[in-house]
């Protein structure tokens, strides 16, 4: 944390990532789980399938993976059982790691999930991801990235030092990792006490970018990801039910609604310049004006299709009247829903959540400009899952393992706690 806090205090935009993985390279270990239809069928041309016979296969792997949830070749019956032997001798339909499962009181659950290794000085990749059940819905928020290269002042993921991309298969495997658990493929039922939604619904129904990362730092293989995930003979997400949030890549944003179509979210937080380059210093390359101009351009924005716009409640800092009044006065002209999100902090953070009071009249004055300002409930707060509070075991184990050398502690068999199961 020492060297992110340094980073900022001399004004640093952004850090370098270690380690950037291909887009659309497959992760570490050779399971299909996560691949794209091109990829599976790379896949199987590699074991000899017959060119002839590639779409059948790659038809009936996709409905295997990603419509039933299998996790064994032997149960893919409509294929011969010669196939099956060599896919098995080849592959797997591992998934990634789930590390450690948090359960909040309101049902709130996080996973820390180890991503395979990409190479022998890899340990494998951490990042978290949480399901927020309600009556009516399930969201999912993904991590695009292991820790983010911008350093946001409020953020918790902005501290960690460790950055790289996730491929589209990682990201992808969060949701099957998610399915797996609450038990949401055909013939599945989830672990008891569960909570999730009784409407006769899917259980994920609805995915936010909104977990570790910059997605539009990562724009391929987000993408990428996406398609999969919506894809009608499988996960079947409905595009219009993933929203992707970005702190205002400007050169990104075109093409994110181009090529995938999504709901958009944009991480304002802050009216003026002066400010917004503080508490989002992505703000000195692209400013408000930019960011507002490309969502304007947006496309496929309608009434009935709006822009997020975040607001996180920074106590004395962006909570004032004359800040909510002219937060509407700039969004004029955008179809456009504004969330409130109280602060969350973590340790060190140096900011507070606004008053209650203050974020009710923040709000009022924000809705009677005409705009739903609905405040985002914190949830699973008891098991640090809330927005913002991301961010890996190992690296929190490195900030301890730092914390015990400086004050003459060996901290050895630290990282053994890290590994536990
Ligand atoms: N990098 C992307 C998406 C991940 S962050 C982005 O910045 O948009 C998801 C949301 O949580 C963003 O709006 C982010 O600004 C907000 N956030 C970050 N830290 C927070 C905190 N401590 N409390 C409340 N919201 C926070
Ligand atoms: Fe990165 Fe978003 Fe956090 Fe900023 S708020 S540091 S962009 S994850």
């Amino acid at each position: 944390m020492a060297v992110s806090d340094a980073a900022r205090a001399a004004g640093f935009i952004e850090k370098t990532a270690e380690l950037n993985v291909v887009a659309g390279a497959a992760p570490g270990g050779a399971s299909l789980v996560g691949l794209t239809r091109d990829q599976l069928k790379d896949s199987l041309a590699a074991i000899d399938v017959p060119e002839r016979e590639l779409k059948m296969r790659v038809a009936q792997l996709w409905h295997w993976i990603y419509f039933r949830g299998a996790r064994d070749f032997a149960e893919m019956t409509n294929m011969g059982k010669e196939l099956r032997a060599k896919l098995s001798t080849a592959y797997t339909l591992a998934r990634p790691q789930v590390v450690s499962e948090q359960v909040s009181k309101d049902g709130t659950r996080k996973w820390l999930i180890r991503m395979a290794s990409t190479g022998p000085l890899d340990k494998g990749a951490e990042i978290e991801c949480v399901y927020i059940p309600e009556v009516d819905r399930g969201t999912l928020c993904v991590s695009s990235q292991v820790g983010c290269t911008l350093t946001c002042s409020f953020c918790h993921t902005g501290t960690q030092r460790l950055v790289r991309n996730l491929t589209s298969a990682e990201i992808v495997a969060q949701l099957i990792v998610a399915r797996d658990a609450i038990g949401d493929w055909p013939g599945a039922t989830p672990p008891d006490g569960a909570f999730v939604p009784s409407d006769g619904g899917r259980f994920v129904s609805n995915i936010v970018f909104m977990g570790m990362g910059e997605p539009l730092y990562n724009t391929d293989n987000v993408v990428a990801a996406i398609d999969v995930m919506s894809d009608g003979e499988g996960l079947t997400l409905s595009r219009r039910r993933i929203t992707v949030s970005t702190s205002g890549v400007v050169p990104q944003m075109e093409r994110l609604g181009a090529e995938a179509n999504t709901m958009l979210a944009i991480s304002l937080h802050a009216v003026r310049d002066e400010l917004r380059d503080e508490l989002v210093p992505i703000n000195r390359k692209y400013d408000i004006k930019q960011l507002l101009d490309a969502c304007r351009a947006y496309p496929g924005l309608s009434n009935a299709r709006r822009i997020t716009f975040e607001y996180v409640m920074l106590k004395g800092v962006n909570d004032s009247d004359a800040d909510a009044r002219k937060l509407v006065q700039l969004l004029k002209g955008i179809p456009a829903k504004i969330n409130l999100i109280p602060f969350n902090p973590w340790p060190g953070s140096k900011y507070e959540c606004s008053d209650w009071e203050r974020i009710e009249r923040f709000s009022e004055i924000v809705y009677r400009a005409g705009y739903a300002s609905p405040v985002r409930t914190p949830r699973g707060r008891d098991i640090l899952a809330a927005c913002g509070q991301l961010k890996s075991e190992t690296e929190k184990l490195r900030a301890r393992a730092r914390m015990m050398a400086e004050q003459g502690i060996g901290a050895e068999g630290v990282y053994a706690v890290g590994n536990g199961e």
